[in-house]
């Protein structure tokens, strides 16, 4: 059984909805698709959320009316049957009804999810409908009904395997089962979310909880590529990277990959694939326990970084130091990224700064704290790159000019992290990709 995700804009238009009906359908093996919202659609949903939040109805109700004219014209794009657009007419009905309802509630945080959720509901029912029009047998798994996360928000690939198992064995005779991507329940059993962009998480987690052949995730770009194509011009695919790596890379902003997806693929050894939704039959990329080829691979950057370098001359030598700085971040739930030290000074990046006023108050007592904000981590990632002899001085002679911070290595054997203001990371991709790739 294989695991076929679709983001977005692969179901965001009619006609590209259709294409992933052909792709489904042109597999032979048992497939669960997992399918994201609509292109637009979270956006517009946050948007909805906010003004409600905020207290303008009439904003929300203008932004619940936009919407539903969005989907009317897709539906009467999508099918072709007066039957099928029934159906859809009444689907569209009932969750826009549903959010039209929510407008006279007042508004929570458990609401708001719940309007989150409308995106992927929708999304899947829709092409429920048209593979029924199109005459391909196919059951919808509510995702709800066995997508879930604890106490902590973190999801249980056990329990989700049992759920899973028992709804897959009540339909032992099908072979494609459609399911939403992104949504959940959490511990109180109310609708939750896996956060933005979390439809590769559901995918990589249903993968895991099948043990499925492979997980494909299907985009509208052919693969991972060695730089960010939005920044430098000449860009490729990598053709496979190993579990760490892209881990590495969609981490550390290649956004491509929501960097929670890796984990349980990894963890139950699930190959992923990256395709193109627009040109199926390109390669795109392998990731898999082999990194395939050693030496520098692929570079991603991460902006909104916040570095904070803790200063003390006599706490530093004291063994327990470190820990006891550890655990403001840990009281704060706030995770560190790079931390780099010396005999005087320890620096840490955090990427979350909610909780960064009381972390300062917290670690004032160990030395002299000072923040720099509008960091970029860069990320250069490949295999066993300690072993491939020049690239660590073609990775510092290419970005010569460039002022860098913090630098990370020998955390692992796969990547070397930088820091450097946000204003140089334009230059600094483009330099690398030069120096690294020759391109
Ligand atoms: N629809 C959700 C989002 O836009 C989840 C996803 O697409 O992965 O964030
Ligand atoms: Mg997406």
């Amino acid at each position: 059984m294989k695991v076929m995700k679709f983001g977005g804009t692969s179901v965001g238009k009619p006609q590209r909805m259709q294409e992933v009906a052909n792709l489904v359908t042109k597999n032979d093996e048992p497939t669960i698709v997992v399918l994201s919202a609509l292109s637009g659609t979270t956006n517009a949903l946050v948007e909805i959320s906010e003004s409600l939040s905020h207290g303008d109805r009439n904003a929300a109700r203008q932004q619940i009316n936009a919407l539903h004219e969005h989907y009317k014209n897709f539906i009467t794009a999508l099918l072709k049957n007066d039957s099928s657009l029934k159906k859809a007419t009444d689907v569209l009905n009932e969750h826009f009804e549903f959010l039209t309802i929510i407008l006279r509630i007042s508004f929570s945080e458990a609401l708001n999810k719940d309007i989150l959720a409308q995106g992927e509901l929708l999304s899947t029912k829709l092409f429920s409908i048209y593979l029924d029009e199109i005459n391909v047998d196919h059951v919808l798994l509510p995702a709800l009904d066995f997508m879930t996360i604890d106490v902590h928000d973190e999801p249980q690939v056990g329990t989700i395997k049992v759920k899973l198992a028992q709804l897959l064995q009540k339909n032992k005779d099908k072979k494609i089962f459609i399911t939403q991507g992104y949504i959940c329940r959490n511990a109180r059993g109310e609708v939750d979310n896996l956060k933005r962009g979390g439809s590769d998480y559901s995918a990589s987690l249903i993968a895991a909880a099948i043990n499925a052949s492979v997980c494909e995730i299907w985009t509208d770009i052919d693969g991972m590529h060695n730089n960010d194509p939005r920044i430098v011009d000449k860009t490729y695919p990598v053709e496979q990277l190993s579990f760490e790596e892209a881990a590495e890379l969609a981490y550390f902003g290649a956004k491509i990959l929501h960097p929670a997806s890796i984990w349980p693929a990894h963890f139950y050894n699930v190959p992923v694939k990256l395709l193109n939704t627009m040109e199926p039959s390109a390669r795109g990329t392998l990731i898999t326990e082999k990194a395939g080829s050693v030496g520098a691979k692929a570079v991603a950057a991460k902006d909104g970084i916040t570095a904070i370098r803790i200063k003390s001359s006599r706490m530093l030598l004291a063994y327990g130091f470190l820990r006891k700085v550890f655990e403001v971040f840990e009281k704060y739930r706030t995770s560190i990224d790079m931390i780099t030290t010396s005999e005087v000074a320890v620096s840490v990046t955090i990427d979350n700064d909610v909780n960064l006023p009381d972390i300062i108050k917290e670690l004032e007592p160990f030395g002299t704290i000072e923040t720099d904000s509008n960091q970029t981590i860069v990320s250069v990632v490949g295999n066993e790159i300690e072993e491939t002899k020049d690239v660590m001085k073609r990775l510092f002679d290419a970005i010569e000019p460039i002022p860098v911070r913090m630098v990370s290595y020998g955390g692992s054997k796969h990547n070397v992290t930088l820091l450097i203001d946000r204003q140089h990371k334009e230059q600094t991709l483009q330099l690398l990709n030069k120096g690294l790739f020759g391109l």
